[in-house]
């Protein structure tokens, strides 16, 4: 017998547990940190939608549902690389980032500890609650109760953030009076939280299962080659008397059978579960059977799976463009300012001798501007004021006051303003000196 054929007859077990050291803790790092940025993101000001000024606040700008461009190309360039991850990576998002699975799977988790893992809260089948022999206690009880309600008390603060600055939350969370919070907001929160709490209690994956929007995208852009839980099923003969996998997943889905639309969220326990049954086994060799891959890994068709992603994403790509080029047209044709001239109340029998100057500022800086009216004698008319102080972004009114007594016929006349840092424009207005009739454009 030859070296190499002895060689060959020595068997060589595999250290192999890439899923069980890393995909558990990425996970969770990718939880905690969508969490965070949940937050951040409107608390440091880069998103929050300012409701009485119509807009959206990004970063020190105010951005009017009506600039069309920014709001247009910021909402399809979004979508399309939403469209674009669905096609790559499935439903990644569900799984690693998803605040709502975050969520059901600590309250899952708790209620393991506490109840047992039996204990499942709503169950479909009807069945009832099984809670764990020795761990029935009012104390268990209560400190579930208690831990799911503190944790809908914070889960209801979030969407707040997204309408208030830290300041006006802090405001509200410590009963301190703040002009800038509603009325009505200490009920519109408690909904928020009953809201919440049910679905921490009850829902949690129900949710992902029956209730989620962004599932149903699967149908339209999932396919085998997308990513997902592929199973070697070569070493079939290692599963047999083990379901450690299938009790792994908290979505009762059995990964040895994947489908093209389950509710599969790419979590990874299963990898990871197969990973350390075999790296602990001194049985069954190799590396787990299970693995997050594109098309078929193990029948080598991985490169494939990669092409026709990007045939796929074809239209989704073009999506991405034309959303960026309208955000980047939208964004560079931005005005920090506008201003506009309409009727105002006053009139004089049916003479209209008030006009009301509207200016509008968004950018959350202090600015100074200036207004001043050309095309008439200053004896014909009375300006409120000329100069307008502006603290923040915002909205002032200006009454520009005709004269009554003026020889009738028509003036034309323009409204200039001027900001400090440069912005200026002009406002034309035809006023009808008559005493029947009157009218501006
Ligand atoms: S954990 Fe691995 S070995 Fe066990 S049933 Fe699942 S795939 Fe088979
Ligand atoms: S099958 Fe695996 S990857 Fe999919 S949800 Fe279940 S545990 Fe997670």
């Amino acid at each position: 017998m030859s070296a190499n054929e002895i060689l060959s007859k020595i068997s060589v077990i595999e250290e192999h547990v890439p899923g069980a050291k890393t995909l558990g803790p990425m996970r969770r790092y990718a939880q905690i940190t969508t969490l965070v940025l949940l937050v951040l993101i409107p608390a440091s000001g880069l998103f929050r939608i300012d409701v009485p000024a119509g807009g959206v606040l990004m970063w020190d700008r105010l951005v009017w549902f009506s600039d069309i461009f920014i709001i247009m190309g910021f909402w399809i360039f979004i979508a399309s690389l939403l469209v674009m991850m669905y096609s790559l990576v499935g439903s990644v998002f569900c799984g690693w980032m998803c605040p709502q699975n975050t969520v059901s799977e600590w309250a899952n988790t708790l209620t393991d500890r506490l109840l047992g893992r039996r204990a499942k809260m709503m169950d479909m089948t009807g069945s009832r609650m099984q809670v764990a022999v020795r761990r029935k206690s009012l104390l268990n009880y209560v400190i579930l109760g208690s831990l799911l309600f503190g944790a809908s008390l914070v889960y209801a603060l979030i969407p707040m953030f997204y309408f208030y600055s830290p300041q006006a939350i802090w405001s509200f969370v410590s009963f301190q009076y703040d002009p800038e919070l509603a009325g009505a907001l200490h009920w519109i929160y408690m909904v928020c939280v009953f809201v919440m709490l049910i679905n921490i209690v009850a829902i949690r994956h129900l949710m992902c299962k029956y209730m989620c929007i962004y599932r149903v995208w699967q149908h339209s852009f999932k396919t085998r080659d997308t990513l997902h839980v592929s199973y070697d099923a070569t070493r079939a003969d290692h599963c047999t008397n083990c379901r450690y996998c299938v009790d792994s997943c908290f979505l009762d889905i059995d990964p040895r059978q994947p489908e093209v639309f389950d509710s599969c969220v790419n979590c990874g326990a299963c990898v990871v579960a197969c990973d350390a049954l075999h790296s602990k086994s001194k049985k069954l060799e190799g590396p787990g059977l299970l693995r997050l891959s594109f098309g078929d890994e193990w029948k080598g068709k991985y490169r494939g799976a990669l092409g026709s992603f990007f045939n796929r994403a074809r239209t989704a790509t073009l999506a991405t463009v034309i959303g960026a080029a309208m955000l980047v047209f939208g964004l560079v044709t931005y005005e920090p300012a506008s201003f506009s001239v309409y009727r105002g109340e006053s009139q004089q029998g049916s003479q209209l001798i008030d006009y009301r100057i509207n200016l509008a500022y968004k950018v959350n800086h202090p600015e100074q501007m200036h207004i001043r009216v050309e095309g008439l004698d200053s004896s014909q008319y009375t300006l409120e004021k000329d100069v307008v102080q502006f603290e923040h972004a915002g909205r002032q009114d200006v009454v520009l006051h005709i004269r009554d007594g003026l020889p009738e016929g028509l003036y034309r006349f323009r409204v200039v303003v001027t900001a400090d840092n440069g912005w200026s424009r002009v406002f034309s207005v035809v006023h009808f000196a008559t005493p029947q009739h009157q009218s501006t454009s």
